[in-house]
Protein backbone atom coordinates (compact mmCIF):
# COMPACT_ATOMS: atom_id res chain seq x y z
CA UNK A 1 0.00 0.00 0.00
CA UNK A 2 1.46 3.46 -0.73
CA UNK A 3 1.87 6.10 1.63
CA UNK A 4 -0.11 9.05 1.67
CA UNK A 5 1.88 12.29 1.85
CA UNK A 6 -1.04 14.83 1.83
CA UNK A 7 -1.07 15.71 5.76
CA UNK A 8 2.03 15.93 6.42
CA UNK A 9 4.23 18.72 7.57
CA UNK A 10 7.01 20.12 5.82
CA UNK A 11 9.69 18.32 8.87
CA UNK A 12 7.77 15.03 8.04
CA UNK A 13 8.36 15.32 4.49
CA UNK A 14 11.52 15.78 5.27
CA UNK A 15 12.48 12.66 7.29
CA UNK A 16 9.89 10.71 5.07
CA UNK A 17 11.98 11.56 1.78
CA UNK A 18 15.61 11.30 3.89
CA UNK A 19 17.87 10.82 2.35
CA UNK A 20 16.77 13.31 -0.52
CA UNK A 21 17.96 16.91 -0.02
CA UNK A 22 15.75 18.70 2.43
CA UNK A 23 14.98 21.27 -0.70
CA UNK A 24 13.07 18.61 -2.08
CA UNK A 25 10.89 18.06 0.14
CA UNK A 26 10.13 21.92 0.00
CA UNK A 27 9.59 21.50 -3.74
CA UNK A 28 7.08 18.92 -2.56
CA UNK A 29 5.85 20.42 -0.32
CA UNK A 30 4.93 23.42 -2.36
CA UNK A 31 3.58 20.75 -5.36
CA UNK A 32 0.89 19.72 -2.70
CA UNK A 33 -0.42 22.53 -0.57
CA UNK A 34 0.40 25.63 -3.37
CA UNK A 35 -0.34 23.56 -6.39
CA UNK A 36 -3.18 21.06 -5.04
CA UNK A 37 -1.33 18.28 -7.50
CA UNK A 38 -2.01 15.16 -6.96
CA UNK A 39 0.30 13.29 -9.51
CA UNK A 40 4.28 13.42 -9.04
CA UNK A 41 3.94 13.53 -12.47
CA UNK A 42 2.96 16.70 -13.07
CA UNK A 43 5.80 18.29 -10.81
CA UNK A 44 8.17 19.19 -13.72
CA UNK A 45 10.54 20.88 -11.20
CA UNK A 46 11.88 17.40 -10.09
CA UNK A 47 14.11 14.47 -11.85
CA UNK A 48 12.32 12.17 -14.03
CA UNK A 49 13.66 9.46 -11.97
CA UNK A 50 13.16 10.98 -8.94
CA UNK A 51 9.34 11.64 -10.57
CA UNK A 52 8.52 8.11 -11.16
CA UNK A 53 10.17 6.55 -7.58
CA UNK A 54 8.07 8.77 -6.12
CA UNK A 55 5.23 7.41 -7.48
CA UNK A 56 6.00 3.54 -6.41
CA UNK A 57 6.04 4.12 -3.27
CA UNK A 58 3.53 7.36 -2.58
CA UNK A 59 0.55 8.77 -3.41
CA UNK A 60 -1.45 12.38 -2.69
CA UNK A 61 -4.66 11.81 -1.53
CA UNK A 62 -7.59 13.88 -0.33
CA UNK A 63 -11.46 12.22 -0.50
CA UNK A 64 -13.72 11.57 -2.88
CA UNK A 65 -16.70 13.12 -3.43
CA UNK A 66 -20.21 11.05 -2.58
CA UNK A 67 -22.99 13.13 -2.83
CA UNK A 68 -23.31 17.35 -3.03
CA UNK A 69 -26.45 18.58 -2.23
CA UNK A 70 -27.02 22.69 -2.90
CA UNK A 71 -29.49 24.84 -0.90
CA UNK A 72 -31.80 26.47 -3.36
CA UNK A 73 -30.93 29.94 -2.57
CA UNK A 74 -27.53 28.90 -4.09
CA UNK A 75 -25.66 30.29 -0.71
CA UNK A 76 -24.84 26.61 0.98
CA UNK A 77 -23.15 23.61 -0.34
CA UNK A 78 -23.04 20.21 1.68
CA UNK A 79 -20.90 17.84 0.27
CA UNK A 80 -20.52 14.40 1.66
CA UNK A 81 -16.65 13.05 1.35
CA UNK A 82 -15.32 9.38 1.35
CA UNK A 83 -12.49 8.80 3.21
CA UNK A 84 -9.99 5.93 2.86
CA UNK A 85 -11.75 3.45 5.15
CA UNK A 86 -15.19 4.31 3.57
CA UNK A 87 -15.95 6.09 6.39
CA UNK A 88 -17.98 9.36 5.40
CA UNK A 89 -18.09 13.21 7.06
CA UNK A 90 -19.68 15.94 6.16
CA UNK A 91 -18.54 19.64 4.68
CA UNK A 92 -20.51 22.37 4.20
CA UNK A 93 -19.37 25.50 2.26
CA UNK A 94 -21.23 28.47 3.00
CA UNK A 95 -21.13 31.80 0.30
CA UNK A 96 -21.50 34.80 2.59
CA UNK A 97 -21.65 38.08 1.24
CA UNK A 98 -18.44 38.70 3.35
CA UNK A 99 -16.67 35.86 2.13
CA UNK A 100 -17.05 31.59 2.14
CA UNK A 101 -16.30 29.99 4.95
CA UNK A 102 -16.21 26.32 5.18
CA UNK A 103 -17.83 24.58 8.14
CA UNK A 104 -15.38 20.76 9.20
CA UNK A 105 -16.00 18.01 10.89
CA UNK A 106 -13.57 16.42 13.61
CA UNK A 107 -14.56 12.60 14.23
CA UNK A 108 -17.06 10.24 12.62
CA UNK A 109 -19.93 10.61 14.69
CA UNK A 110 -19.88 11.66 18.01
CA UNK A 111 -19.77 10.66 21.45
CA UNK A 112 -20.91 13.61 23.31
CA UNK A 113 -24.62 12.73 23.55
CA UNK A 114 -26.18 16.33 23.25
CA UNK A 115 -29.97 16.18 23.38
CA UNK A 116 -31.03 17.86 19.95
CA UNK A 117 -28.26 16.60 17.98
CA UNK A 118 -28.94 13.74 15.07
CA UNK A 119 -24.84 13.37 14.76
CA UNK A 120 -24.54 11.41 18.01
CA UNK A 121 -27.41 9.12 17.60
CA UNK A 122 -24.62 5.61 16.69
CA UNK A 123 -22.25 6.98 19.12
CA UNK A 124 -18.44 7.75 17.88
CA UNK A 125 -17.02 5.96 15.17
CA UNK A 126 -13.34 7.25 15.15
CA UNK A 127 -11.20 10.65 15.48
CA UNK A 128 -10.57 12.11 11.72
CA UNK A 129 -6.40 12.41 11.08
CA UNK A 130 -5.19 16.05 10.76
CA UNK A 131 -4.45 14.76 7.10
CA UNK A 132 -8.38 14.27 6.89
CA UNK A 133 -9.32 17.33 8.61
CA UNK A 134 -7.10 19.34 6.25
CA UNK A 135 -8.31 17.61 3.56
CA UNK A 136 -11.72 19.08 4.10
CA UNK A 137 -10.96 21.84 3.87
CA UNK A 138 -8.38 21.54 0.44
CA UNK A 139 -11.24 19.60 -1.29
CA UNK A 140 -13.57 22.98 -0.73
CA UNK A 141 -10.89 25.18 -1.98
CA UNK A 142 -10.82 23.00 -5.35
CA UNK A 143 -14.42 22.89 -5.20
CA UNK A 144 -14.05 27.27 -5.48
CA UNK A 145 -11.39 27.24 -7.20
CA UNK A 146 -9.88 29.70 -4.55
CA UNK A 147 -8.88 29.32 -0.72
CA UNK A 148 -11.74 29.83 1.77
CA UNK A 149 -11.66 32.88 4.14
CA UNK A 150 -12.84 31.05 7.40
CA UNK A 151 -13.02 27.74 8.49
CA UNK A 152 -15.13 26.76 11.47
CA UNK A 153 -14.61 23.17 13.14
CA UNK A 154 -18.25 22.88 13.85
CA UNK A 155 -19.13 19.86 11.79
CA UNK A 156 -20.19 16.33 13.40
CA UNK A 157 -18.09 15.69 16.60
CA UNK A 158 -16.15 17.36 19.26
CA UNK A 159 -13.06 18.80 18.08
CA UNK A 160 -11.19 19.26 21.59
CA UNK A 161 -11.85 15.25 21.91
CA UNK A 162 -9.98 14.31 19.02
CA UNK A 163 -7.06 17.51 20.52
CA UNK A 164 -3.64 16.29 19.46
CA UNK A 165 -4.92 16.25 15.47
CA UNK A 166 -7.00 19.21 16.08
CA UNK A 167 -4.28 21.26 16.59
CA UNK A 168 -1.86 19.93 14.17
CA UNK A 169 -4.23 20.60 11.53
CA UNK A 170 -4.45 23.94 13.08
CA UNK A 171 -0.81 24.65 12.78
CA UNK A 172 -0.67 23.37 9.31
CA UNK A 173 -3.02 25.37 8.01
CA UNK A 174 -0.93 28.05 9.58
CA UNK A 175 2.41 27.22 7.70
CA UNK A 176 3.03 29.85 4.71
CA UNK A 177 4.06 26.65 2.72
CA UNK A 178 0.08 25.35 3.46
CA UNK A 179 -2.60 27.31 3.21
CA UNK A 180 -1.14 30.28 5.31
CA UNK A 181 -4.37 30.83 6.50
CA UNK A 182 -4.55 33.22 9.72
CA UNK A 183 -5.86 31.95 12.90
CA UNK A 184 -8.27 34.23 13.36
CA UNK A 185 -10.26 33.39 10.51
CA UNK A 186 -10.49 30.09 12.08
CA UNK A 187 -13.15 29.23 14.66
CA UNK A 188 -13.14 25.95 17.15
CA UNK A 189 -16.84 24.78 18.67
CA UNK A 190 -16.84 22.82 21.81
CA UNK A 191 -19.81 21.32 23.89
CA UNK A 192 -17.23 22.94 26.46
CA UNK A 193 -14.38 20.62 27.73
CA UNK A 194 -13.01 22.46 29.89
CA UNK A 195 -9.47 21.10 30.55
CA UNK A 196 -8.93 21.14 27.11
CA UNK A 197 -10.31 24.87 26.54
CA UNK A 198 -7.34 25.46 29.63
CA UNK A 199 -4.79 23.78 27.03
CA UNK A 200 -6.19 25.07 24.12
CA UNK A 201 -5.45 28.81 25.61
CA UNK A 202 -1.73 27.95 26.55
CA UNK A 203 -0.80 26.55 22.67
CA UNK A 204 -0.97 30.23 21.86
CA UNK A 205 -2.58 30.06 18.76
CA UNK A 206 -5.71 32.71 18.89
CA UNK A 207 -8.26 30.86 16.91
CA UNK A 208 -11.82 31.81 18.25
CA UNK A 209 -13.47 30.00 20.43
CA UNK A 210 -17.24 28.96 20.28
CA UNK A 211 -19.29 27.26 23.12
CA UNK A 212 -22.25 25.79 22.60
CA UNK A 213 -23.97 26.58 25.96
CA UNK A 214 -27.93 26.02 25.15
CA UNK A 215 -28.83 26.85 28.59
CA UNK A 216 -28.44 29.38 31.23
CA UNK A 217 -28.58 26.71 34.45
CA UNK A 218 -27.29 23.56 35.12
CA UNK A 219 -30.37 22.35 35.80
CA UNK A 220 -31.43 22.38 32.19
CA UNK A 221 -28.07 22.38 30.80
CA UNK A 222 -27.33 18.70 32.17
CA UNK A 223 -30.46 17.12 30.89
CA UNK A 224 -29.92 18.86 27.24
CA UNK A 225 -25.86 18.15 27.14
CA UNK A 226 -24.41 15.41 29.39
CA UNK A 227 -20.92 16.72 29.79
CA UNK A 228 -22.51 19.13 31.60
CA UNK A 229 -22.13 16.45 34.51
CA UNK A 230 -18.80 16.41 34.31
CA UNK A 231 -17.97 20.44 33.25
CA UNK A 232 -20.74 22.64 34.49
CA UNK A 233 -21.51 25.85 33.81
CA UNK A 234 -19.43 27.41 36.39
CA UNK A 235 -16.43 26.23 35.44
CA UNK A 236 -17.21 26.30 32.10
CA UNK A 237 -18.30 30.19 32.21
CA UNK A 238 -14.11 30.37 33.83
CA UNK A 239 -12.48 28.83 31.24
CA UNK A 240 -14.38 30.61 28.73
CA UNK A 241 -13.76 33.85 30.02
CA UNK A 242 -10.01 33.36 30.99
CA UNK A 243 -9.81 32.11 27.08
CA UNK A 244 -10.85 35.80 26.39
CA UNK A 245 -8.91 36.98 28.37
CA UNK A 246 -5.61 35.39 27.68
CA UNK A 247 -6.23 35.91 23.79
CA UNK A 248 -7.81 38.68 23.86
CA UNK A 249 -10.67 37.43 21.37
CA UNK A 250 -14.59 37.51 22.22
CA UNK A 251 -16.22 33.85 22.92
CA UNK A 252 -18.72 33.71 21.53
CA UNK A 253 -21.39 31.29 23.49
CA UNK A 254 -24.40 29.32 20.54
CA UNK A 255 -27.63 29.09 22.19
CA UNK A 256 -29.99 26.73 20.25
CA UNK A 257 -33.62 28.01 20.82
CA UNK A 258 -35.97 24.89 21.34
CA UNK A 259 -39.37 25.87 21.40
CA UNK A 260 -40.63 25.42 25.37
CA UNK A 261 -37.94 24.48 26.47
CA UNK A 262 -35.05 27.22 27.03
CA UNK A 263 -36.85 30.16 24.56
CA UNK A 264 -38.86 31.96 27.54
CA UNK A 265 -37.83 35.55 29.04
CA UNK A 266 -36.91 33.89 32.18
CA UNK A 267 -34.50 32.03 30.23
CA UNK A 268 -33.01 35.03 28.53
CA UNK A 269 -33.16 36.93 31.99
CA UNK A 270 -30.39 34.11 33.51
CA UNK A 271 -28.30 33.58 30.49
CA UNK A 272 -27.91 37.35 30.64
CA UNK A 273 -26.80 37.07 34.21
CA UNK A 274 -24.21 34.61 34.29
CA UNK A 275 -22.61 36.56 31.21
CA UNK A 276 -22.72 39.79 32.63
CA UNK A 277 -19.31 41.15 32.61
CA UNK A 278 -17.85 38.65 29.76
CA UNK A 279 -15.66 39.62 26.56
CA UNK A 280 -18.37 37.70 24.88
CA UNK A 281 -21.43 37.28 22.58
CA UNK A 282 -24.41 34.92 22.08
CA UNK A 283 -25.09 33.56 18.55
CA UNK A 284 -28.95 32.49 18.80
CA UNK A 285 -29.85 29.37 17.01
CA UNK A 286 -33.51 29.05 16.18
CA UNK A 287 -34.09 25.08 16.33
CA UNK A 288 -34.24 23.29 13.34
CA UNK A 289 -36.67 19.82 13.68
CA UNK A 290 -34.57 16.80 12.53
CA UNK A 291 -36.50 13.34 12.19
CA UNK A 292 -34.40 11.55 14.97
CA UNK A 293 -35.21 14.27 17.31
CA UNK A 294 -38.53 15.78 19.43
CA UNK A 295 -37.76 18.96 19.94
CA UNK A 296 -40.03 21.97 18.16
CA UNK A 297 -38.80 24.75 16.73
CA UNK A 298 -39.33 28.31 18.82
CA UNK A 299 -41.96 30.73 17.36
CA UNK A 300 -40.84 34.05 15.26
CA UNK A 301 -41.70 35.95 18.56
CA UNK A 302 -39.70 34.43 21.11
CA UNK A 303 -36.59 34.29 19.36
CA UNK A 304 -37.13 38.02 19.08
CA UNK A 305 -37.93 38.69 22.47
CA UNK A 306 -34.47 36.80 23.49
CA UNK A 307 -32.80 38.38 21.37
CA UNK A 308 -33.77 41.67 22.17
CA UNK A 309 -34.01 40.74 25.60
CA UNK A 310 -30.15 40.07 25.89
CA UNK A 311 -29.38 43.26 23.50
CA UNK A 312 -31.14 45.48 26.23
CA UNK A 313 -29.24 43.92 28.82
CA UNK A 314 -25.69 44.12 27.89
CA UNK A 315 -25.34 41.24 25.98
CA UNK A 316 -24.47 41.35 22.31
CA UNK A 317 -26.57 38.93 20.49
CA UNK A 318 -27.15 38.00 16.98
CA UNK A 319 -29.72 35.44 15.18
CA UNK A 320 -27.60 33.08 13.26
CA UNK A 321 -28.92 33.73 9.70
CA UNK A 322 -30.78 30.84 8.21
CA UNK A 323 -29.05 29.30 5.34
CA UNK A 324 -29.49 26.13 3.46
CA UNK A 325 -32.13 25.53 6.43
CA UNK A 326 -30.81 23.21 9.01
CA UNK A 327 -27.29 22.86 7.33
CA UNK A 328 -25.64 24.78 10.38
CA UNK A 329 -28.45 24.61 13.02
CA UNK A 330 -25.62 23.42 15.36
CA UNK A 331 -22.40 21.70 15.74
CA UNK A 332 -23.06 18.62 14.11
CA UNK A 333 -26.47 19.00 13.31
CA UNK A 334 -25.90 18.93 9.29
CA UNK A 335 -28.85 17.89 8.23
CA UNK A 336 -30.36 18.83 4.56
CA UNK A 337 -34.19 19.12 4.85
CA UNK A 338 -34.79 21.56 2.11
CA UNK A 339 -31.28 20.84 0.60
CA UNK A 340 -32.52 20.60 -3.03
CA UNK A 341 -30.58 16.77 -3.36
CA UNK A 342 -28.33 16.66 -6.65
CA UNK A 343 -25.97 13.12 -7.09
CA UNK A 344 -23.12 14.91 -8.36
CA UNK A 345 -21.09 12.42 -10.84
CA UNK A 346 -17.75 11.46 -8.76
CA UNK A 347 -15.49 12.20 -11.46
CA UNK A 348 -16.31 15.59 -11.75
CA UNK A 349 -14.90 15.86 -7.98
CA UNK A 350 -13.17 13.38 -7.16
CA UNK A 351 -10.08 14.65 -5.13
CA UNK A 352 -7.87 11.07 -5.76
S1 LIG B 1 -23.96 18.93 19.16
FE1 LIG B 1 -21.74 18.63 18.63
S2 LIG B 1 -20.84 17.86 20.55
FE2 LIG B 1 -23.06 17.66 20.78
S3 LIG B 1 -23.49 15.54 20.14
FE3 LIG B 1 -23.74 16.85 18.32
S4 LIG B 1 -21.76 16.80 17.27
FE4 LIG B 1 -21.44 16.07 19.36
Amino acid sequence: MKKNLFGLTLTELERELAPLPKFRAKQIAAHIYKHGMKTFDAMNDLPKNLRGELAERYEIKIADIKKQLDSSDGLTTKFLLGLADGAAVEVVLMRHDYGNSVCISSQVGCQMGCKFCASTLKGLERNLTAAEMLGEIFFVNEFLGKVVDSVVIMGTGEPLMNYDALIKMLRLAHEDYCLGMSYRKITISTCGIVPAIKKLRDEKIPVTLSISLHAPDDKLRSALMPINSAFDLKSLLAAGNDYAQSTGRRVTYEYILLGGVNDTEEHARRLAKILSGQLANVNLIPFNPVDERTFSPPTNHAVKKFFHFLNTHGIGATIRKEMGADVNAACGQLRAKTLRQRITPLKNFSTS
